[in-house]
């Protein structure tokens, strides 16, 4: 009987009333995904707590706690041992499973919960019990009750008892999936994986978009997108790639529009054809990297541009956000040493001198007037590419 498994909390689930069941099917779907690559499971849910047995002797649980702890939806988990629901059996497990945490403590402490109420002894029976038997076996502890070097804890539910340590954190959020799904517009930079990040964190499941100017931006500058997606993906479950060809959009931008309104006027395009795209695939909105103030094409006045050629909401979900918190996130999902690598994007392409920060949309219209932009953007649909990286 005695086996480690692993122990999970639901996070905000508990709160959510009817659509409980719905967050707690994504969750389990969600977690089995993550963890199929580490061998077999058996995966069951009762009374909150989502349950994982290993199937096989070989799986490495560290390696599946570290894939656990990056699926949204969870607000703490702990590994387990799962003995029989017997004091004599629970007290011995507690002694070898412990061993070594307590060999090198001064102060212990053990805390109890009975969820199985037919159990025939309460939580503080159990915790005084196993505690003099932990007394017993380890003469130089102590017991301390606020602040103990190692922390017992019994957990009596109806598969079996439970014996753990302090619980981890986890990933917090709600399940992938239960939020809709949006398109995030990636570039190879720091801001929009960090976006997609937090959006995932909300339920969300992502499609991602990214525009390409080849030749002018190379293979690898797509391949570091990739690369950054992946990463994501850690705790955003799939996510798949469109390519969107950017690069004759660009040209006639250039050589039909004023240099100093080629950003605001790009930056329209990737809007445009990223909602039709969207509209396609069902994506309910669209989701982007800007922070307020950081680049020119990011002034209030900039964004109200942009956003006029866009019938789906936008989500900007880093928009008060400084840098260094910007960073700070980037570094915690490991997407910031790869978007600090020096590749080509397409809006580093032709940017101009002196951007306009205080553009006005008629002023923009007027200027895109020069361009068939139905065309244009009907053409970059039609050429984009699913590309599965992963
Ligand atoms: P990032 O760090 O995400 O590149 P940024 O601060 O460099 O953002 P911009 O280059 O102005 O800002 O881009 C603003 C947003 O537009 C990005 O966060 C991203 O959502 C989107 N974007 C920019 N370039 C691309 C691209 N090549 N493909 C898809 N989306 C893009
Ligand atoms: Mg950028």
């Amino acid at each position: 009987m005695n086996q480690e498994i692993i122990l999970i909390k639901n996070g905000e689930l508990a709160l959510k009333g009817l659509n409980r069941s719905t967050f707690e099917v994504a969750l389990v779907k969600n977690l089995r995904r993550a963890i199929a690559p580490f061998g077999k499971f058996d995966i069951q849910k009762s009374q909150s707590t989502v349950f994982i047995f290993p199937k096989e002797d070989s799986i490495d649980l560290d390696e599946v706690c570290n894939r656990v702890s990056k699926v949204f939806g969870l607000a703490a988990f702990s590994r387990a041992l799962m003995v029989e629901k017997d004091m004599d059996a629970i007290k011995s497990a507690t002694v070898d499973y412990f061993k070594e945490a307590l060999q090198n403590a001064k102060t212990f402490k053990v805390e109890s919960k009975r969820a199985d109420k037919t159990f025939s002894k309460k939580s503080p029976e159990i915790s005084a019990e196993v505690g003099e038997h932990l007394l017993q076996n380890f003469p130089h502890l102590t017991v301390d009750v606020h602040n103990p070097d190692v922390l017992v804890y019994v957990e009596i539910r109806d598969f079996g008892a439970y014996i753990h340590s302090q619980q981890l954190p986890g990933a917090g959020g709600m399940p992938v999936g239960t939020g809709g799904k949006c398109a995030i517009l990636i570039s190879g930079g720091i801001d929009s994986p960090v976006a997609a990040y937090m959006m995932a964190k909300r339920g969300i499941k992502l499609t991602a978009i990214h525009f390409a100017s080849p030749p002018y931006t190379s293979e690898r500058a797509e391949q570091k997108v990739a690369t950054l997606i992946q990463k994501v993906s850690e705790y955003a479950g799939r996510i798949e790639m469109l390519v969107v060809p950017f690069t004759h959009i660009q040209e006639e931008i250039r050589q039909n529009c004023p240099e100093d309104l080629f950003t605001l006027i790009m930056r329209r395009f990737m809007m445009r054809v990223s909602c039709k795209l969207a509209k396609e695939r069902d994506l309910g909105a669209l989701i982007t990297g800007e922070s307020v103030g950081q680049v020119a094409s990011q002034t209030i006045p900039a964004i109200t541009c942009t956003e006029a050629v866009c019938d789906l909401p936008v989500f900007r979900p880093l928009i008060g956000m400084n840098k260094e918190e910007i960073i700070r996130i980037s570094r915690k999902i490991d997407t910031f040493k790869t978007s600090i690598e020096p590749y080509e994007d397409c809006c580093t392409v032709f940017t101009p001198k002196h951007p306009r920060t205080r553009p006005k949309v008629e002023q923009l219209e007027k200027a895109e007037e020069a361009l068939p932009v139905e065309e244009l953007v009907k053409e970059a649909v039609e050429g984009t590419k699913l590309h599965h990286f992963f």
